[in-house]
This record gives structure tokens, sequence and C-alpha cells, in this order.
């Protein structure tokens, strides 16, 4: 597994404390960087954030880390993490699906329980993809996914049937909503989240004092206790990333098995990429 890291810098910030060959503009105003993990230059942008953070700014702006594996290392995992890379607005709750906010957890946000069936704008949804979510972590399939999933005796979840509404009046759609029927994966200590991958939210401002969620981001790939798994081909953690705000809310993350990693690749299934995940 190759691990590089992305950041996004405003250029005169990055004029001031980094050579000027290093990453690529991106329009006028703003750098985009990417470096393996260990580069040293990724160090002194983390010492330069965290004096900056100081001043109450921040040296960048946006980071995320990219984990490439070779063929062998997807082949042999055990389990997937199956990171939705397809997002789309306006969120469930924008088009009409309703919530049930009385139930969420006072101190994180999460909990809320949808009442009704999901909502969506589906139009929204890029073309020929197979799985989709909104900034509120509403994940959506095909009925391409559903048959696949049913035809090779999966388990793991049950697909109820998404609405759409646009402009008009509300008409059934091509998508659909998984509801998880295999047990939530315990997830372990093991797995690093934080604000960022040098800030590990040390004063727990984004971890769910009753356990709910752990962190705002997650930083390391997935660890997971083996006991915890029904043998589920789906499923989901049982803590969640994130924060409730505005439209947004934590969400859990999905696992996938060997299984259902073959199904979706023998279907060019869209929309998704693989991270190996752990059982400790
Ligand atoms: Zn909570």
């Amino acid at each position: 597994m190759r691990q590089t890291i992305e950041f996004r810098i405003g250029e005169e910030d990055a004029r001031r404390h980094l050579p000027p060959d290093l990453g690529m503009p991106l329009g006028d105003s703003l750098r985009k960087i990417v470096l393996p993990i260990n580069d040293g230059q990724v160090q002194r942008i983390a010492q330069l954030d965290s004096d900056y953070r100081k001043k109450d700014d921040c040296f960048f702006t946006y980071w995320h880390i990219h984990r490439k594996y070779t063929e062998e290392e997807l082949e042999s995992a055990e389990l997937l993490d199956l990171v939705v890379r397809t997002y789309f607005e306006p969120t469930g709750s924008m088009c009409g699906t309703e919530y049930d906010e009385s139930v969420a957890c006072k101190h994180c946000g999460a909990g809320a329980r949808q009442t009704g069936p999901l909502i969506l704008n589906t139009t929204r949804v890029s073309k020929n993809k197979d799985i989709a979510q909104t900034i509120a972590g509403e994940v959506i399939v095909s009925s391409r996914f559903v048959a696949a999933f049913q035809e090779h005796g999966l388990r793991g979840a049950e697909f109820r049937p998404v609405l759409h509404r646009g402009r008009n009046a509300t008409r059934p759609s091509e998508w659909y909503q998984p509801v998880f029927t295999s047990k939530p994966l315990k997830l372990d200590a093991k797995t690093v989240a934080g604000n960022n991958p040098f800030d590990l939210d040390a004063r727990d401002e984004h971890r769910c004092p009753k356990g709910h969620v752990a962190g705002l981001n997650q930083i390391s790939e997935l660890y997971v206790k083996r006991a915890s798994h029904d043998g589920g081909d789906l499923c989901i953690t049982d803590k969640l990333f994130g924060v409730r705000r505005g439209e947004l809310r934590p969400e859990p993350r999905l696992l996938i098995s060997p299984k259902l990693r073959d199904v979706l690749a023998g279907m060019n299934a869209k929309g998704y990429v693989l991270e190996v995940a752990h059982f400790v």
C-alpha cells in the first residue's frame, strides 16, 4: 500500500514558506500538493499549520489521504472498506425525507431515525453510477447493484425503494436505500480518527462521550473486531465519523466481504473505491 497526502494551500502562503516548484497551481490563488506521507515536506507543512493555528488561522485548507493498493493486496484482503466516491445534493431532508430528531444523541446529534421513505432528487446523481451518497450520508445503490446482490445470495442488507422528488410530483426511482440487517462491526481502537493527520483531537471535541462518534475524520485504515462479524457481506461500523452540523450528519463506514467485492468487480460497478480493512 502506498499512502500519499494531498494538501490545498493558499498560493500566497505556499509561496512564502514552500519551494516554488512544489505542487501545482489550482487557479490563481490555490496550490495542490501531493506528497508521500513520510516525505519531509509533510512534517514541515504540519508544523506550519500548527503555527498558523496558534494565530487562529490555518496553513492548509484541505487535506486528503490517498491509499493505493496492489491487486494482490486487494485480492488477499479479508474485509474491505467500501469508500463511496460519488456525492450529490440536495440531502434527503431537503427533499422531504422525514427524520425524528428527538431520538438523536444530545452530545453528537447521531441517531436521528428516518421515519419514512428516502426521498431524493435522483436526477442529481451522475450517470452510470451504482453507489452514491448525499452529503448527509444517505447511501443509495442502483437496481443493478440490488439485482446482483440478491442473485449471488449475499447477506447483510435489505433494499428499500428511493422516491424521486424534483420540481414536480414525487415518483418511484431506479434507486434503492440499503437497510443494514448485519450486526454492526465493532470499531477497534487501532483505528485512528481525528481532525486531521496532525491533530488527533486531543481534547475530544469531535468524539461523543457516549461513544457514538469516533472522530471528525477517519485517518487510518479501518480496524474492526472479528468477533463482532456475523458473516454479513455488507456491514457498517458501530461508531460513526463526522459531525452534526447543518445538513451534515455523522455517518458509519461501509465494509464488504471479498464475495461482494468480486460481485461488484464482475458487474463493473461504479461510484466507489476500495481500501483494505482489518479484523483484530
Ligand atoms: Zn452521541
